[in-house]
C-alpha cells in the first residue's frame, strides 16, 4: 500500500519509471561501483541502482518509509539502509566503510527540495570520498549551478559548485511525473568532483568570502559589493587594477578566473 506523502519532508515520488531510468543511467554504473542514494522513498530508484551498482547506500529521514523498504528489499545483502537525516551523518566515514582504497562513492538522488543547498553544501564537504553525483532538484537550481558567466542565474552557488566539480545539466522532469506534483518542474543535473579544484585560489576561506560579498548585492559594481568586506576603497580598487577587472564591472561577469585573480590581490592587500 502506497505511503501518504508527508510534504513538509520534501515528498515526491517520481512515478514515471522512463525517467527513473534515464536518472539511473545517467550514473553510468558499473557492478564495483557504491552508490548513495539520499531519500529513497518507497524505493523504485533504488531498485534501478541495486541492478546496475554493487552495493547501494540509502539514507531515508521518515520511519515509516524505511519500514516499507525493509520489506520491499528483505534479504538484499547488497543494500545497506540507513535511518536518518542526511544533513548530520558523516558521509565520509560511512561511504569509507564500504569503499576499497582510492575508489569513490557515486550519489544519485532525488533530493527533498526543502533541503537542497544544505545537501549540495555536505556533498562538496564530503567530496573527497564522493566522485560523480547525479541530482534532481529544482530545474531554477539546477540552472543556477550550471550557469554561464553573465547570465542571470550565475551567482555564489554557479560558482561555489563549479570551483569544486564539472557540471552539466541532463535533462527536465515535468511535475506530472511526480506523486504528488510539485509545483515546479525538475532537471536532472551531473556534478562531477574534481581531483583539484578548477582555480588555484591563495586562501579558499578568504575566496569564498569575496565570492559571496561580491553576489551578495549583485545589482551594484562590485567595487562597491567588496565594501562588506571591511575593506578600503583604495584596497579595493587597487586590487581591481592589479586583478585586470574593470571598476564598472559587475559579479555575475566575472568567470572563475577573474573572481580568483581578484580574490588573490585582495588577500595581499587583507593580510
Ligand atoms: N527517491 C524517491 C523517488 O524518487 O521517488 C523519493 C524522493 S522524495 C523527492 C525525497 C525523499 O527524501 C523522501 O523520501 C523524504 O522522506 C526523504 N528525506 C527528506 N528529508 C530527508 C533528510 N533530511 N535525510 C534523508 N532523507 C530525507
Amino acid at each position: 500500500m502506497p505511503v501518504k506523502a508527508k510534504k513538509r519532508l520534501g515528498q515526491h515520488f517520481l512515478r514515471d519509471r522512463s525517467y527513473l531510468i534515464r536518472i539511473a543511467e545517467a550514473a553510468s554504473l558499473r557492478p564495483e561501483d557504491v552508490v548513495l542514494e539520499i531519500g529513497p522513498g518507497e524505493g523504485d530508484l533504488t531498485e534501478l541502482l541495486l541492478e546496475r551498482a554493487g552495493r547501494v547506500i540509502a539514507v531515508e529521514i521518515d520511519p515509516e518509509l524505511v519500514a516499507l523498504l525493509r520489506s520491499r528489499f528483505q534479504g538484499e545483502d547488497r543494500l545497506a539502509l540507513i535511518q536518518g537525516d542526511v544533513l548530520k551523518l558523516d558521509l565520509t566515514s560511512l561511504l569509507s566503510e564500504h569503499l576499497s582504497v582510492g575508489s569513490k562513492a557515486k550519489v544519485v538522488a532525488n533530493i527533498p527540495y526543502y533541503i537542497t543547498s544544505p545537501i549540495i553544501e555536505k556533498l562538496i564537504e564530503s567530496r573527497r570520498v564522493l566522485g560523480e553525483c547525479v541530482l534532481t532538484v529544482q530545474r531554477e537550481v539546477a540552472r543556477r549551478i550550471c550557469a554561464a558567466p553573465g547570465s542571470k542565474e550565475y551567482g555564489s552557488l554557479t560558482v561555489l559548485v563549479q570551483y569544486f566539480a564539472d557540471v552539466e545539466l541532463l535533462f527536465d522532469i515535468p511535475p506530472g511525473a511526480f506523486r504528488p506534483k510539485p509545483k515546479v518542474t525538475s532537471s536532472v543535473v551531473r556534478i562531477s568532483f574534481r581531483e583539484r579544484p578548477r582555480v588555484e585560489v591563495k586562501d579558499e576561506g578568504f575566496f569564498f568570502r569575496v565570492v559571496r560579498a561580491a553576489f551578495g548585492q549583485r545589482r551594484k559594481m562590485i567595487k562597491n559589493a567588496l565594501r562588506s568586506l571591511g575593506l578600503a576603497d583604495e584596497a579595493i580598487r587597487s586590487a581591481m587594477e592589479r586583478a585586470g577587472i574593470s571598476l564598472e564591472e559587475r559579479a555575475e561577469s566575472l568567470t572563475l578566473e577573474q573572481l580568483s585573480r581578484l580574490a588573490d590581490e585582495l588577500f595581499v592587500s587583507h593580510a
